[in-house]
């Protein structure tokens, strides 16, 4: 191993859904970011496996927040940057089957009304307009919120990336970090398999891995995850503006809930929780997938049977066991921050998390609209209790 002996402001680890707008806002602020990755490009951890759902119709108020700085910054990219990401502000619905889910939907509109979102319970006949095709029997209607959207996982990590660049921060990948320099309680660095590089400030943005760095760190970073499958058909002419959530269980005993939409391209991109969970970071197909989903898909929309399905792929969730992100000044380390823990949100809260990450490195704290206190602290209490209903 070599020492290069190189300095940086700030080192972000990982170059996925929050290390990359991380390295481009710090970067933006005239900070010396170096950006470290293990795989061989940005955003080819969990980043690509994302279907891109992006909204802020969430019912923790954090959550709320963030996603509405992440909308703001994913709707206007392209006339900002010049670049494409594949923003299609689409909306996002659940339609409504059941009793139950409609009286959960609708206990979450007064606190998502509350941060001004643009969300509303609307009949059968609405829905069936936003979801051509859809099976209208026992349809009670659903929830339509017509500025969520969707947006490409690999061409925002790319974007995201280049406008860090251009703003002078370095990449680095196939390079994985190790271990951590400190001197007291001040961390000063990191090593990696390649060389070691100081930095004043360290961010930990590495995802499903983000728990083997508890023990290099010596802090406890409870970040379990587990994987999900999603697919993508060949395009077909746009006919299906927003996201669509179905939250009831699959009839055959193994899901919980499904969720797919049109991607700018065309395609439909689909994916659902399995009943189970499978623990782990397992990213292996499994068989069952397509005809599971296909069914659900179908006996949704009948007139899906026609689809011509290109790929299906896993990946993780890193999971919090309240499902709420940590983005806080490690405990008793000067210097680290972690922004880790999104679950199954880190896409849409990416820029978002980057703006807090941003205000934790440049002012100490976590600076949210309406100066609230930091919901994404390390010290919470972090049992299940709060767990969030909703993907
Ligand atoms: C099927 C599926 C569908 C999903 N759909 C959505 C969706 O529609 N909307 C949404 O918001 N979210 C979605 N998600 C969740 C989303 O993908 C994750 O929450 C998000 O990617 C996590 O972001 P991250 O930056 O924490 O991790 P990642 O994007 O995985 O980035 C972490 C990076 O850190 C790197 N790294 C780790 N350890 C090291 C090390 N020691 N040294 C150097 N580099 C390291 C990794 O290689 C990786 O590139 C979905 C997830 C799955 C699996």
């Amino acid at each position: 191993m070599s020492t290069n002996g190189s300095n940086y402001d700030v080192i972000v680890v990982g170059s996925g859904s929050v290390g990359n707008p991380t390295a481009c806002f710090l970067a933006q602020t005239g900070l010396k970011v170096l950006v470290l990755e293990r795989r061989s490009a940005s955003g080819q951890g969990d980043n690509k496996a994302a279907i891109g759902g992006v909204r802020a119709t969430h019912s923790d108020p954090g959550k709320i927040l963030t996603c509405i700085e992440s909308l703001k910054i994913f709707s206007t990219w392209e006339e900002t940057y010049g670049s494409h990401i594949g923003w299609k502000e689409g909306g996002y619905c659940f339609p409504v089957y059941t009793e139950s889910i409609e009286k959960l939907l609708k206990g979450m509109l007064p606190i998502q009304k509350k941060f001004g979102l643009d969300i509303d319970w609307v009949g059968p006949e609405r829905i069936a307009e936003l979801i051509p095709g859809i099976a209208e029997e026992g349809l009670r209607g659903g929830t339509f919120s017509p500025h969520d959207g969707q947006v490409s996982p690999l061409l925002a990590a790319v974007a995201f990336q280049r406008e860090a660049v251009r703003s002078g921060a370095v990449y680095h990948f196939n390079e994985k970090v190790t271990g951590y320099t400190r001197e007291k309680n001040r961390i000063t660095g990191v090593v990696t398999d390649k060389a070691t590089y100081g930095a004043g400030t360290v961010v930990l943005a590495t995802g499903a891995d983000a728990r083997e760095h508890s023990e290099p760190l010596g802090i406890d970073i409870p970040v379990t995850p587990d994987s999900h499958e999603a697919g993508i058909s060949s395009p077909v002419e746009q006919f299906l503006a927003p996201l669509v959530v179905d939250l009831r269980p699959g009839p055959e005993g193994r899901t919980a809930n499904f969720y797919f939409g049109q991607n700018s391209e065309g395609q439909i991109i689909f994916c659902y929780t399995p009943k189970e969970l499978f623990v782990g970071t397992n990213r292996e197909s499994l068989s069952e997938f397509l005809p599971i989903l296909a069914n659900r898909m179908i006996s949704l929309i009948p007139r899906l049977k026609h689809l011509l399905i290109r790929r299906v792929w896993r990946g993780c969730y890193p999971m919090t066991p309240d499902g709420i992100p940590i983005i806080d000044c490690a405990p008793g380390i000067d210097g680290l921050v972690l922004a880790v823990g999104m679950c199954g949100q880190g896409f849409m809260l990416g820029p978002g998390v980057a703006k807090l990450v941003t205000s934790l490195v440049c002012e100490g704290k976590a600076v949210f609209a309406g100066d609230i206190p930091n919901p994404f602290r390390y010290d919470r209490d972090i049992s299940a209790a709060k767990k969030e209903a909703l993907k």
